[in-house]
């Protein structure tokens, strides 16, 4: 009795409600680095290690994702998307199957170094096999810049992911209020977010 009152008051205090949870679907965070999850000494720095925040870490930075979706993540790798290999690859392709298949997750959404990540979407796009929204995110500032547009690019994601209109329309890439077709997505600038 004293545990069920301590987790009643418990998600009572965390705004969290039963009902709620089991209303909301569910989004698995695959993070793998990149700018997004990158780290500057200083908020106007533009020198930047990526793939430096946590998956944890780029989570936790954004406010209101939580009332989207049920959250859950896990860090496939965490490294600037160029340093990207095969192996990686192949490894990130199996969790994302793996979180597809799972009947409890309802859309997946993967952080990723904007310089490869057409590759990465379209190679997902080709292997994938899922109807669930599958969504790549990234950002062009780093988590700790001044302007950083990650966090808004990963709300939108998770937003676009819990979408119903994104059911069966391969792996699409969400940044900067626009969502991008795996096959037909290109990197054309290299600062402008
Ligand atoms: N070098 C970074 C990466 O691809 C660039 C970015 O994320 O925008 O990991």
């Amino acid at each position: 009795m004293r545990k069920i009152l301590l987790t009643l008051l418990l998600s009572a205090s965390l705004g969290v409600s039963f009902a709620d949870n089991a209303n909301k679907p569910t989004v698995e965070i695959l993070a793998t680095g990149g700018t997004i999850a990158g780290t500057a000494s200083s908020q106007t720095s533009t020198i930047y290690k990526a793939g430096s925040l946590t998956a944890e870490q780029l989570i936790a930075s954004v406010n209101g994702l939580s009332d989207l979706a049920n959250i859950q993540y896990a860090q496939v790798y965490n490294k600037d998307s160029g340093d990207i290999t095969l192996n990686d690859w192949l490894h990130l392709a199996s969790e994302v199957q793996k979180a597809a298949d799972n009947p409890k997750i309802n859309a997946i959404v993967i952080t990723h170094g904007t310089d490869t990540m057409e590759e990465t979407a379209y190679f997902l796009d080709l292997v994938i096999k899922t109807n669930k929204p599958i969504i790549l995110v990234g950002a062009m500032r780093p988590a700790t810049s001044m302007s950083s547009d990650g966090p808004l690019n990963l709300y939108n994601a998770v937003a676009v992911a819990i979408d119903k209109q994104s059911s069966s329309r391969g792996v699409l890439v969400a940044m900067n209020e626009k969502i991008f077709d795996s096959r037909n997505v290109t990197k054309t600038n290299t600062t402008e977010a």
